[in-house]
């Protein structure tokens, strides 16, 4: 028995409430409840210290893929281990972050070649935005420094990720200390900010974008967008066509289009990239979460060719890029990419997501008919149901009465773990989830939204 398992759960409850400061959390109340901590994974589930299982309804903030525990992948994690833990970018290629680059440059939208690599969503962001500034500098034109971004995004926690943000609870309090930027009305047709039904849409929102466009114009530097659903934001899904429309919008004003694939990427949305939907290739790509498969911390920036050369010249022309990370291209967290990708073709993945999409969206048709339930919105195989105090007039819960969270808890007695975005449910398993267990997840859901709010 190794160390770690002589603790008792007692011991660890005591120590995680006095030494461990957990994200997103209240804890105040984290300290006041008693805590699942977790010591075991299996395919889709989770198992705690008591022996408790519990089937990861939400793949482990988004990044677990292949299922936990893989055994492919644990071999190729072991494999690499022995022969390199770790060696840095920084003056040295690496065997492993070389074969990525490669074999993702194959699959990633066409001219996407070039990658920048770091070790988390928000970075993989902030290396966007700052390539795209300085490839505009470099361009010649200094002026371009803003950025038009959506409200109700999100891309990170780190200043600049949250600077291009617009989720007004996450991010009012750090105002003081972030850029400004250009927010143009999101496309979130349940609660339209333009007054528009989703019977009665034109894509109003496109016209407001072009606005904003035409009066910064020679001022913007790039747009910043999360391709076809705005995750954090609610699971907010985007009406078919906008992503096209934002691409050619940019094209026409000359702005580099920034599209985070941070949770859309590596089959989420039934595609590898939810760009691929609408034949968009944006001229920056952040990924990160499901790149290695949830097993270990890797993101990386994607460019084309013209970007990246804009960046060539003397040394003291002083066009480096200057940016970096200790762990960039990790060769641990690469060895695992690369056998997700294998993964991927070996398990034919994304032609068997197909099935599971449909069963998921046959199975949330229940939820549209329940007297809470707002809005229900899918993309591939993730969803979200909102939450709503009177369903005739889309009245919200007020926040405070934590019904996402209430519902989750009670999710947790049945055996689903489920974390919520405010009022709204969230479905976003392992891409290895089974139909049975699928079924599992959405009868648990339901079970709990009707206790909760009934
Ligand atoms: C999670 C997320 C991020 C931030 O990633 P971290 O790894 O948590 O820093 C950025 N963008 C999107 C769209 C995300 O979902």
């Amino acid at each position: 028995m190794s160390e770690a398992n002589a603790v008792t759960t007692e011991q660890l409850r005591l120590w995680d409430k006095r030494h461990v400061w957990h994200p997103f959390t209240q804890m105040q109340d984290w300290e006041r409840d008693e805590q699942i901590i977790i010591v075991k994974g299996e395919g889709c589930w989770l198992i705690d210290t008591e022996g408790n299982r519990y089937l990861d309804g939400v793949a482990s903030m988004w990044t677990n893929v292949h299922g936990h525990c893989r055994r492919e992948l644990n071999d190729a994690l072991k494999e690499q281990v022995e022969r390199l833990e770790h060696s840095t970018l920084l003056g040295l290629g690496s065997e492993q972050s070389i074969i990525l680059a490669a074999r993702l440059a194959e699959i990633t939208p066409p001219g996407l070649d070039r990658f920048f690599y770091s070790d988390n969503g928000s970075t993989a962001m902030e290396v966007a935005v700052k390539m795209a500034y300085q490839y505009q500098v470099h361009s010649g034109r200094a002026e371009r420094s803003r950025f038009i971004t959506f409200r109700h995004a999100y891309h990170g926690d780190t200043l600049g990720a949250v600077s291009v943000g617009g989720i007004g609870i996450y991010h009012t309090t750090f105002k003081p200390l972030m850029f400004e930027t250009i927010q143009a009305p999101a496309p979130y047709c349940y609660r339209c900010e333009l007054g528009c039904s989703r019977s009665a849409c034109n894509m109003e929102c496109i016209n407001s974008l072009e606005e904003l466009m035409v009066r910064n114009a020679g001022l913007v530097a790039g747009l910043v967008i999360e391709p076809l659903v705005q995750g954090a934001g609610g699971m907010i899904v985007h009406p078919a066509g906008f992503l096209k429309r934002v691409r050619d919008l940019c094209d026409r004003y000359d702005i580099l289009m920034i599209a985070d694939e941070v949770a859309t990427g590596f089959g989420r949305t039934g595609a590898m990239f939810a760009c691929s939907h609408e034949g968009v290739a944006p001229d920056i790509m952040a990924i990160s979460k499901g790149i290695a498969a949830g097993y270990l911390p890797l993101a990386a920036t994607v460019t084309t060719d013209k970007v990246y050369s804009a960046f060539l010249g003397r040394y003291s022309e002083l066009k480096t890029f200057f940016h970096g990370h200790t762990f960039t291209g990790n060769p641990l967290a690469c060895a695992v990419a690369l056998k997700s990708l294998q993964l991927f073709q070996q398990d034919n993945l994304l032609a068997a997501l197909q099935p599971k999409i449909a069963r998921l969206k046959q199975g949330l048709a229940e939820f549209s008919a329940m007297p809470h339930v707002g809005d229900v919105r899918q993309c591939g195989l993730a969803a979200g149901i909102e939450l709503v105090e009177n369903r005739e007039t889309g009245t919200p819960y007020p926040w405070e009465d934590k019904i996402g969270i209430r519902v989750c808890l009670e999710a947790r007695k049945r055996g689903v773990f489920s974390r919520p975005l405010g009022n709204t449910i969230v479905i976003f398993p392992p891409l290895v989830i089974s139909d049975s267990e699928l079924d599992t997840l959405l009868s648990v859901l339901s079970e709990s939204i009707r206790v909760i709010t009934e």
